[in-house]
C-alpha cells in the first residue's frame, strides 16, 4: 500500500508534515536515519508508516514503559497490530508477543532496551525485522541530560544486522548530544533530518516570583480558563510538589501529585487520572511527562527554575502537542538559582551543568524575545521577534536608572556587601525588621533612600542591575550582592545606566491590587458548548474501552468536528484523525451529537451501517473482522456488500466466496434453478449469504 494511503486509511490524516515523507522514504530505501524533531513534531509516524509498508516486523526501542503501552494502545485504536515487551507485564504475555512477531502477526513490536539486549540473539534469529527505531535516542549520549547506560549496548544492532535500517529519533536539541548519537549507534551514512524546534503555538512567559499566594492565583486562573483541559505544574523537589498539590486541593482544584518518591502503583494511578481527564492538574517533578502523549495539555507552569534549557523546552513542550495554542509560564526567583547551583556542585559534570544553568538563568532574566533565545540555543537562525512571548507582547519602556543604581550600589557598599538581595531591598525601603536594626543598618546613609518603590519593583530592578553587570551574586557566599568594577564606575558617576520600566504585566491580575482575576466565569459560545458535548462523548467512549480519551480522538479532531460539523459518515471520514477504524467505531456517537446540535434530532441517516461495512471492506478487512468490529453477524456483512454490488459498486467477490463455492453454486443453479437454494443448503452446507454473493459474481 502506498504511504499516503496508509496515512489516510489508518490515521485519517490527509498530508504529511514537513520531513515525514523524506524520512519514510529513506527507511523504505533501507537507509539509516537520524531524526531530530521537537516533541509533538510527528516522529512516531516516521517509523510507523514504513513499518506498515514493509514486510516483516519493526522493532521500536523505547525507554519508558508507560509511553510504550500508550503508543501500542493508540496504534491498536487505529487498527494497527502492535505489541510491547517489557518487564512490567506478565512473562507469558511477553513470550506470546515475541512469538506472534516471529510469525508475522505483529507489525510494530515495542521493546525496552534492557529486553532487546537480553533477547537480542533470539529476536535476530526468529523475527523478520524490517526496521529498528530507537526512540529517545539521546539517552545514548553521555553529554545529554538523560544518559542511560543500557542504551550504549544498542550499538549491537548495527553490528549484528548491518542491512536492517536503523532510525534514531530524539527531541533533544543540544548539539553535543546530537553529534554523539549517530556514532554511538554505528549508523552508516545516515539520512539526517533536523526539524525546526520552533513551537509557535506555545506562548512563553517568565514572571518574577510574586510569592506563593499569587502563584496559586495564577494557576487557578489557568485551571478556570481551561476548565475542559488540563495543565502541568512542574516543581523542583518532591516536597514542593506535595505542597503545591495540597494547596491546589485546598482550593478545590482536581489535582494529582507525581514524583519519583511515590510507589509505582501511586504513580500509575496519578498518571491515569491525569490522562483520563479526571484530574485537571498534575503537580510533578521532572520525572513526570516523558511517558505522556496527552495532546490536550493547554498550559504548563514552572513553579521553579529548570536546570537547563533542554529540560525546560521538553517540559513546556508537553503542552499543545496538537498544535493548538497553549500557554507556558515560569516563575523565577533567586532562591531557585541557589538550589540549582547546589545540585550542579554535587553533579558529576560540574562544568557542563554549570554552563547549562547559566544559560537557563540568562533566559529567565532576558528582556528580549524569548523564543529567539531558545531557538538560537538550538542553533536555529531567527530574524524576527516571535510576538508570542511576554517580552514581545510587552516591550518594556526604558528610563535613566542611574540614580536608582547609585542608591542600590551605595547601600551595598555601606554594608560591606554582606547581605543578599532581599535585605538590601529592606534597607532601601527602610524596613524596621529586628535584625536590620540590630545590625545597625538603619543608621547608614542610604537607609530608606528607595522608599518610593515597592519591594517587587526593587527586586526587578536589582535583577536587571545584576544582568547588566553592576553587581555580582556571590553564589559561594550566601548570595551576597557585591559591586563590580562597572558598578563602582556607576557610583562615581562615570557611567550611565538604562533600565527597563517595571510593569506588573501578568494579564491574570488587576494592575495595582494584584489579586483579583479579570475574567472569572464567562458564558460559553455555541462552539464551546458543542466542544464540551463532544468531549463528554469522548470521555464515555474512552471509559467503555478503558483507554485514554485522546486515543479516541485528539483535540485537533474534535476541533475539526466543530468546524466541519459532519452530519453523516462520509463527511466524518474527512475529519482530521478519523481513520477507517475510528470512523466506524466512534463516528456515529459524535455524528448524533452534532446532528442534535445542528438539527435538533439525533438519528442517523439511512444506509449508515452499509457504508461502514463498505469502508472496512475496502480498507482490506475480512468479513468476520468487520462483523466483530460492528458487532453484527457475518451474514449481515455479506448482505450489506451484496446491496452495494446490486447498486453497481465494484466489490471484490473473491474475498467473499471460494472458487469451489462459486463452482458449486453455478453448477447447481444450471441444473436445477428452482430447488437450488434448498440443495445448496442441505447437500453442500452453503448458506444463503454466500449463495447470494456467488450469484452476483456469476451473474445468475
Ligand atoms: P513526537 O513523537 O514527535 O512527539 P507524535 O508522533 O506523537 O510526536 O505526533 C504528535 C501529534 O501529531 C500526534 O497526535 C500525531 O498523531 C500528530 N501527527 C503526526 N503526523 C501528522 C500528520 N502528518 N498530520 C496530522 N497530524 C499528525
Ligand atoms: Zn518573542
Amino acid at each position: 500500500m502506498d504511504c499516503r494511503e496508509i496515512l489516510r486509511r489508518y490515521y485519517g490524516y490527509s498530508s504529511f508534515r514537513k520531513g515525514q515523507e523524506e524520512i519514510i522514504a529513506s527507511a523504505l530505501e533501507k537507509r539509516d536515519s537520524l531524526v531530530l524533531m521537537p516533541t509533538g513534531g510527528g516522529k512516531s509516524l516516521c517509523f510507523q508508516i514504513p513499518a506498515l509498508a514493509m514486510p516483516g516486523c519493526a522493532i521500536v526501542v523505547s525507554p519508558l514503559i508507560a509511553l510504550m503501552n500508550d503508543q501500542v494502545a493508540a496504534l491498536k485504536a487505529n487498527g494497527i497490530s502492535a505489541e510491547a515487551v517489557h518487564s512490567n507485564q506478565d512473562e507469558t504475555v511477553n513470550r506470546d508477543n515475541l512469538y506472534r512477531a516471529s510469525i508475522g502477526d505483529v507489525k510494530l513490536l515495542y521493546i525496552s532496551p534492557e529486553r532487546l539486549t537480553a533477547e537480542f540473539e533470539r529476536i535476530r534469529a526468529h523475527i523478520p525485522v524490517s526496521l529498528v527505531a530507537i526512540d529517545e535516542a539521546h539517552c545514548i549520549s553521555q553529554w545529554g541530560h538523560d544518559f542511560r547506560p543500557v542504551y550504549t549496548s544498542l550499538s549491537v544492532i548495527k553490528e549484528a544486522m548491518p542491512d536492517v535500517p536503523v532510525m534514531a529519533l530524539t527531541a533533544t536539541a543540544d548539539r553535543l548530544t546530537r553529534a554523539d548519537i549517530a556514532g554511538a549507534l554505528g549508523l552508516r551514512d545516515p539520512f539526517v533530518w533536523v526539524g525546526s524546534f520552533d513551537r509557535p503555538n506555545l506562548s512563553l512567559t517568565v514572571l518574577a516570583d510574586p510569592g506563593k499566594k499569587q502563584r496559586l492565583r495564577v494557576i487557578e486562573a489557568f485551571v478556570r480558563k481551561y476548565r475542559l483541559d488540563s495543565g502541568i505544574v512542574y516543581c523542583l523537589s518532591r516536597k514542593k510538589t506535595e505542597d503545591m498539590h495540597k494547596s491546589l486541593l485546598d482550593m478545590g482544584i482536581k489535582s494529582v501529585c507525581y514524583h519519583a518518591g511515590l510507589s509505582p502503583a501511586d504513580r500509575e494511578a496519578a498518571q491515569k487520572a491525569f490522562v483520563n481527564g479526571e484530574a485537571q492538574v498534575v503537580c510533578a517533578t521532572i520525572a513526570f511527562g516523558m511517558g505522556i502523549d496527552k495532546s490536550n495539555i493547554r498550559w504548563v507552569v514552572h513553579n521553579n527554575l529548570p536546570g537547563n534549557i533542554e529540560s525546560y523546552y521538553q517540559e513546556i513542550g508537553r503542552a499543545g502537542r496538537d498544535g493548538m495554542p497553549a500557554e507556558t509560564l515560569m516563575f523565577y526567583n533567586y532562591g531557585d538559582v541557589i538550589m540549582r547551583r547546589n545540585f550542579v556542585e554535587d553533579s558529576g559534570q560540574r562544568e557542563i551543568n554549570g554552563e547549562k544553568l547559566d544559560f537557563m538563568q540568562r533566559y529567565a532574566e532576558a528582556s528580549v524575545c524569548r523564543r529567539r533565545i531558545l531557538l538560537s540555543y538550538f542553533s536555529e537562525e531567527t530574524v524576527t521577534d516571535c510576538g508570542n512571548c511576554d517580552n514581545c507582547r510587552n516591550p518594556r519602556k526604558r528610563f535613566d536608572g542611574t540614580i536608582l543604581a547609585q542608591k542600590a550600589l551605595s547601600a551595598v557598599i555601606r554594608i560591606n556587601a554582606r547581605e543578599a538581595m532581599n535585605t538590601v531591598i529592606d534597607i532601601l525601603r527602610a524596613s524596621n525588621r529586628a535584625d536590620i536594626i540590630r545590625k545597625g543598618y538603619h543608621q547608614i546613609k542610604t537607609y530608606g533612600a528607595g522608599r518610593d518603590l515597592g519591594a517587587r519593583e526593587w527586586h526587578n530592578y536589582l535583577l536587571q542591575m545584576v544582568q547588566l553587570g553592576l553587581f555580582e551574586v556571590a553564589y559561594d557566599d550566601n548570595l551576597h550582592l557585591r559591586p563590580t568594577p562597572l558598578g563602582m564606575k556607576v557610583v562615581k558617576g562615570l557611567q550611565r545606566v538604562e533600565l527597563a520600566t517595571f510593569e506588573p504585566q501578568e494579564p491574570w491580575m488587576n494592575k495595582r491590587k494584584g489579586s483579583e482575576m479579570k475574567d472569572p466565569v464567562r458564558q460559553l459560545s455555541p462552539e464551546e458548548r458543542l466542544m464540551e458535548q463532544l468531549k463528554r462523548v469522548r470521555m464515555e467512549l474512552a471509559k467503555k474501552e478503558n483507554i485514554a480519551p485522546y486515543m479516541v480522538f485528539a483535540d485537533t479532531s474534535l476541533d475539526d468536528m466543530v468546524r466541519k460539523r459532519p452530519l453523516d459518515i462520509d463527511a466524518f471520514r474527512e475529519i482530521n484523525g478519523a481513520g477507517v477504524l475510528k470512523t466506524v467505531k466512534y463516528g456515529k456517537s459524535f455524528i448524533s451529537i452534532i446532528r442534535k446540535f445542528e438539527t435538533g434530532k439525533a438519528g442517523m441517516p439511512a444506509g449508515t451501517s452499509q457504508k461502514e461495512t463498505l469502508m472496512l471492506f475496502e480498507a482490506g478487512m475480512e468479513a468476520d473482522q468487520i462483523a466483530a468490529i460492528k458487532d453484527v453477524s457475518v451474514p449481515t456483512v455479506y448482505s450489506h456488500l451484496a446491496q452495494w454490488a446490486e447498486e453497481g459498486k465494484e466489490i471484490d467477490f473473491r474475498r467473499l466466496v471460494t472458487v469451489e463455492e462459486l463452482d458449486t453454486v453455478c453448477s447447481v443453479f444450471s441444473k436445477d434453478p428452482d430447488n437450488a437454494y434448498e440443495i445448496l443448503k442441505t447437500r453442500y452446507s452453503i448458506p444463503n449469504h454466500i449463495i447470494r454473493i456467488a450469484r452476483l459474481e456469476a451473474s445468475i
